[in-house]
């Protein structure tokens, strides 16, 4: 009797769920039976960290908690900041009744992204060109490395949109229009979580402990496929066009464990995606086997409505009974459960749907060890912007880069441009920007302008590294016609392109170079030899210009490391890419895919010229 005693004290001290060696589903099973209905909604809460004070985090129990772009805690934080601002949060979330640990998440859309000195890699359609999935396997686990480090263990990435309309703000963010190198560029969850064991059961979530991070695939579906390229627009298609060009990414994500999946903002035939039953649990949860949670985008239930907001209650009933687990409010907190706790206690919304979702929520926290491991992990040292991850960057650069022509009809290429020239021109808004070169998801949401805001080489930089010492590298962001002329130049690299942006302000109709890019592109050329380098998130209009130029590149949004452009130009390392999005002629062609009866595009999808690395 004594000795039951003794356990039976011991075993109400330490609950099962706190216990690792027990299987995961019995600790799941008990920690859910354990739980208030309070404590359930509270899980299925995502909050932004400025809200998300010790005293919230107790009173609600609150699940998860996100930085949104541009709500970095301390300009310039330091990976210590870091550690000490998620690990206060996190303190707040285990003084709860049960001690659940919550899960902090960041857009780390290309590398460690809203935090200063991380390694900026290009964005999606600069990978996408590389067709390398062993190559983005070590983006994503250099980038885990990065997050971890700094206290984070989720990330909503990869986005695994098919862009199927340059207009569309978020093209850069997509890999390609072709829903077979998207699938194929999956290979970055398992980097980003590690690799799935062969005999994992299908659909469940896979994080291989303290150096990865949860991943999210986003968004679930159609994002890619608006009218017009417009974002959060209606994609018009049928079930079958649904599942041949925007499906096929989740298969491959699900197979690879993908922990999460974010629902996309986009509507599919005019019915909100966030309010979609059938895809949501019939298809991905039931048919597909995905056992991880779906989170909302960003308010993604409020705008189920129109105006967004109106009727808070019928968009939350219908979002959950369509499938959703995790609410990304990220500041309705107190309306959102009283509401839910209405809904719920009414009978609008059965206890068996907010029991799976927040089985959903515990199955990924315990599957990747936040239980045992909840604190940031200094032991991981300061990964941000490491030279081995800047050389992974800068070889991912090398290969993204597309060379669309080189020499005019009947002359001689113009790439590699020679190492050794007695005078050379570099000339450009693009040339020396390190802000335009990694474009939005930069340090802030839609992305900055200058060298100031994050540590990285320029193009300009690469340049001069580049080439012999001998030569005068001579800059001039908006040269005038007479010193182009009479510079005695024996070549130019021109570098124009696009300003940052992210989501819906990047929309475009016209898809042209930012000023002054144009009247560049002919000042320079007109007097001199000249490659012009397209630093830009989509193709863009450059039909106009071909003719006169002699070489012309399309770099993407390479990121921090522009050296990696030079390593090219230069003939350092040869040119490889090959497009993953149709470039068009005009505007009045989009959208315009390759496998289109009227397909006529300026360069076709596949197209990349090459060349040989230049002897030395
Ligand atoms: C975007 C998502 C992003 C989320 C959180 C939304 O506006 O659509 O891609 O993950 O914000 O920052």
């Amino acid at each position: 009797f004594a000795f039951f005693c003794i356990w039976s004290a011991a075993a109400a001290e330490w609950p099962k769920y706190k216990d690792p060696k027990q299987p995961l589903n019995v600790r799941l099973k008990d920690l859910l039976s354990r739980m208030t209905l309070e404590e359930k909604l509270g899980q299925m809460a995502q909050i932004e960290r400025s809200i998300a004070s010790a005293e919230i985090m107790k009173k609600y129990s609150v699940g998860s908690v996100l930085s949104s772009g541009g709500s970095v805690p301390v300009e310039k934080a330091s990976t210590e900041d870091w550690i000490k601002m998620v690990g206060k949060i996190q303190k707040a979330a285990l003084s709860t009744r049960l001690g659940i640990p919550m899960l902090y998440g960041i857009d780390a859309v290309h590398g460690h992204n809203n935090v200063y000195k991380a390694t900026i890699f290009p964005h999606n359609i600069g990978l996408g060109v590389t067709r390398d999935p062993e190559l983005l396997k070590r983006i994503g686990a250099a980038t885990a490395l990065e997050v971890r480090a700094t206290g984070i263990p989720y990330v909503f990435a990869p986005c695994i949109a098919v862009c199927r309309d340059p207009r569309w703000g978020r093209c850069y963010e997509s890999f390609s229009e072709d829903p077979k190198i998207v699938q194929a560029m999956t290979a970055v969850i398992s980097g980003l979580q590690g690799e799935i064991p062969t005999n994992s059961r299908k659909g469940v979530p896979f994080v291989a402990g303290r150096t990865k991070v949860a991943a999210c695939a986003k968004h679930y579906v159609g994002d890619g496929g608006t009218e017009k390229g417009i974002n959060e627009n209606n994609t018009i298609i049928d079930f079958h066009g649904l599942l041949s060009i925007h499906m096929p990414p989740y298969y491959n994500a699900i197979a690879r464990g993908v922990s999460t999946v974010m629902i996309s903002f986009s509507s599919w035939n005019g019915v909100k995606m966030h309010a979609n039953r059938f895809l949501i649990t019939d298809f991905l949860k039931n048919r597909l086997r995905f056992r991880g949670f779906v989170i909302t985008d960003w308010t993604g239930l409020d705008k189920i409505t129109s105006p967004p907001g109106k009727n808070y209650t019928f968009s939350l009933q219908a979002g959950i009974l369509a499938g959703i687990d995790m609410i990304m409010l990220p500041f309705n907190l107190t309306g959102y459960l009283q509401d839910a706790s209405y809904l719920v206690k009414g009978g609008f919304i059965p206890m068996s749907r907010i029991d799976d979702a927040v089985r959903r929520i515990l199955r990924v926290k315990l599957s990747m060890g936040l239980f045992e491991n909840p604190f940031p992990e200094p032991s991981l040292g300061d990964q941000l912007g490491k030279q081995e991850h800047r050389d992974l960057a800068r070889e991912a650069v090398r290969k993204s880069l597309v060379l669309l022509k080189n020499g005019k009809p009947g002359a001689e290429p113009l790439l590699p441009l020679p190492k050794k020239a007695p005078r050379i021109l570099v000339a450009g808004s693009h040339a020396d920007n390190l802000g335009y070169q990694c474009g939005g998801w930069t340090i802030t949401w839609q992305g900055l302008s200058g060298n100031n805001h994050t540590l990285g080489t320029t193009i300009l930089a690469g340049v001069k590294e580049a080439v012999d010492p001998a030569t005068d590298v001579v800059y001039s962001e908006n040269p005038a016609a007479d010193f182009v002329k009479n510079g005695g130049f024996s070549f130019a690299v021109a570098v124009v392109g696009e300003h940052p942006y992210a989501e819906g302000q990047g929309d475009s109709t016209n898809l042209t170079l930012a000023y002054p890019g144009p009247e560049t592109i002919r000042c320079v050329c007109e007097h001199v030899k000249c490659v012009v380098v397209v630093v830009s998130g989509r193709p863009v209009m450059v039909e106009p210009y071909l003719a006169g130029v002699d070489a012309l590149v399309a770099a993407w949004l390479p990121g921090t490391e522009g050296a990696g452009v030079a390593d090219l130009l230069f003939g350092g390392h040869g040119f490889s890419g090959k497009l993953a999005h149709t470039w068009f002629r005009s505007v009045d062609q989009l959208p315009m895919n390759v496998g289109d009866p009227h397909y006529d595009p300026l360069f076709p999808f596949g197209y990349g010229l090459t060349t040989e690395p230049a002897r030395t």
